[in-house]
């Protein structure tokens, strides 16, 4: 069984974290007969500290760019020596060389006061290929036969910088011709994530948060068997443990619904990162660095096996209601074009809709134009607004096939006012709409009821 395994910032934040990282990656090599390719982000705040370098070098402001880099070496260089033995001459080389060619490039850019796209991928792809390069040398050092291989002469991108986007067939080859060999070979081969280059060799990057996303590709290259994302927490939750007091690891979901629970500000990881894999039926799990004998997530196609009846509950609070009423719209057509098309005119995005002959009610997240949806909605229509409104939404597939979920859900709300209640036409998930007030309780009242 071949895997990816991706840690993230802050399972690359510091000695201890690296200690761990080897830990995990030399069980993973005992257990099975096929190397893991390792992927990597930049060590934890490192990027954020980069985006303050690059804004400093656009403001002209050489010293304090420059001092914000010295002292991003000095973090770098405590961590690499405390985490290599033969290794670190040649990694400190390496780190030095890295920064020695940033302060460079940041002096020039401060010279000039700008900071072209294409310069800021330059600034920010420093802080993978430096952790890439200790995380390897740190694993080679604990008898893992690590080899550290470019990220950016693999992941070939299109050349959009800051929000680069993979060629798929271009990356197949490299992997191909790269990277697949080396693990052939017995080797662990070990790459930065967020980073690429387009065709013209410029460095490019993903869009932050993006190592996720070099894992998924890089998996779906290779066509390996499963993405692991390890991370600090163990898992998505069947609830917001600041609502739900002790809310559990969900052990298994689909991409689907991980995706209604992104929308909800579930912030393990974001779905359309990891489609790649999904496209290519390859599971992705989440993982604990800290804890890593727990399941952690897995996020398939399909989900969960039937049986499971709820997946996980997600909230959403401060929406406002609008009601909309016409009698016009009895037996009328083309009401619903003219209504949606105020909201588009407006920019804003419609979250819940539902609709009865004469009404349609709609939740919105974004009021900065509500007063302006409200007068051209009262151009044909009455209307009234309820904010400090709340969405809670219960996402499961198995609602599709067990209708009697939905009587549940319902009887466990009782005696809660419902504002609103629609079950999606995916019957993936059903979502309430009530009071921000009525939340806890809500919430704690479902989840008892399923969890
Ligand atoms: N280091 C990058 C960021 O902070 C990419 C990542 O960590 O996923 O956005
Ligand atoms: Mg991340």
């Amino acid at each position: 069984m071949t895997v990816v395994m991706k840690f993230g910032g802050t399972s690359v934040a510091d000695p201890d974290a690296i200690s761990r990282l080897t830990g995990i990656v030399r069980q993973q090599r005992a257990k099975e007969d096929d190397p893991p390719l390792v992927v990597v982000s930049a060590l934890a705040g490192v990027t954020d500290k980069l985006v303050a370098v690059a804004r400093l070098a656009e403001e002209g402001d050489a010293a304090r760019a420059e001092a914000e880099l010295r002292t991003l070496l000095e973090r770098h260089v405590s961590v690499a020596s405390a985490v290599t033995s033969a290794s670190r001459a040649a990694v400190l080389a390496h780190v030095n060389k890295e920064f020695d060619e940033l302060i460079g490039l940041v002096h020039a850019l401060a010279v000039l006061r700008e900071v072209s796209p294409r310069s800021y991928d330059a600034v920010l792809a420093a802080g993978e290929v430096i952790s890439s390069r200790i995380v390897a040398g740190a694993l080679a050092d604990h008898r893992v036969p690590a080899e550290w291989v470019d990220a950016r002469r693999v992941l070939v991108t299109d050349a959009e910088h800051n929000a680069a986007v993979p060629d798929m067939l271009g990356t197949e080859e490299r992997v191909r011709e790269d990277v697949a060999p080396r693990i052939a070979a017995g080797a662990v081969p070990v790459l930065g994530g967020f980073i690429g280059a387009a065709s013209n060799r410029a460095t490019t990057t993903l869009g932050r948060g993006g190592s996720d996303y070099s894992a998924a590709i890089f998996g779906a290259a290779l066509g390996v068997d499963e993405i692991q994302i390890w991370t600090d927490v163990d898992g998505m939750l069947t609830a917001d443990p600041r609502i739900v007091p002790q809310p559990r690891v969900v052990p298994q979901l689909s991409f689907a619904e991980a995706s209604e629970l992104a929308y909800f500000g579930a912030k393990v990881l974001h779905p359309s990162t990891i489609l790649p894999a999904v496209a290519k039926n390859i599971p992705v799990r989440i993982l604990n660095s800290r804890r890593p004998e727990n399941p952690g997530t897995l996020i398939t196609a399909d989900g969960a096996p039937a049986g499971t009846p709820l997946t996980a509950l997600a909230c959403k609070r401060d929406v406002t209601v609008i009601d909309i009423t016409s009698t016009r719209m009895l037996m009328a057509h083309g009401f619903l074009r003219r209504l949606f098309e105020v909201f588009e005119r407006f920019k804003t995005p419609v979250d819940v809709v539902t609709t009865s002959e004469v009404s349609v009610s709609v939740t919105i997240d974004d009021t900065r134009r509500l007063e302006g949806i409200v007068d051209n909605l009262r151009n044909f229509a009455e209307v009234s607004c309820e904010r400090e409104m709340a969405i809670i939404c219960a996402v499961g597939e198995n609602l599709r096939a067990d209708t009697a979920l939905f009587g549940r859900a319902v009887t466990a709300l009782e005696r809660i006012p419902l504002r609103l209640v629609s079950q999606a036409a995916s019957r993936r998930n059903i979502t309430f709409v009530l009071r921000n007030t009525d939340v806890p309780h809500a919430m704690m009242r479902l989840h008892e009821t399923f969890f």
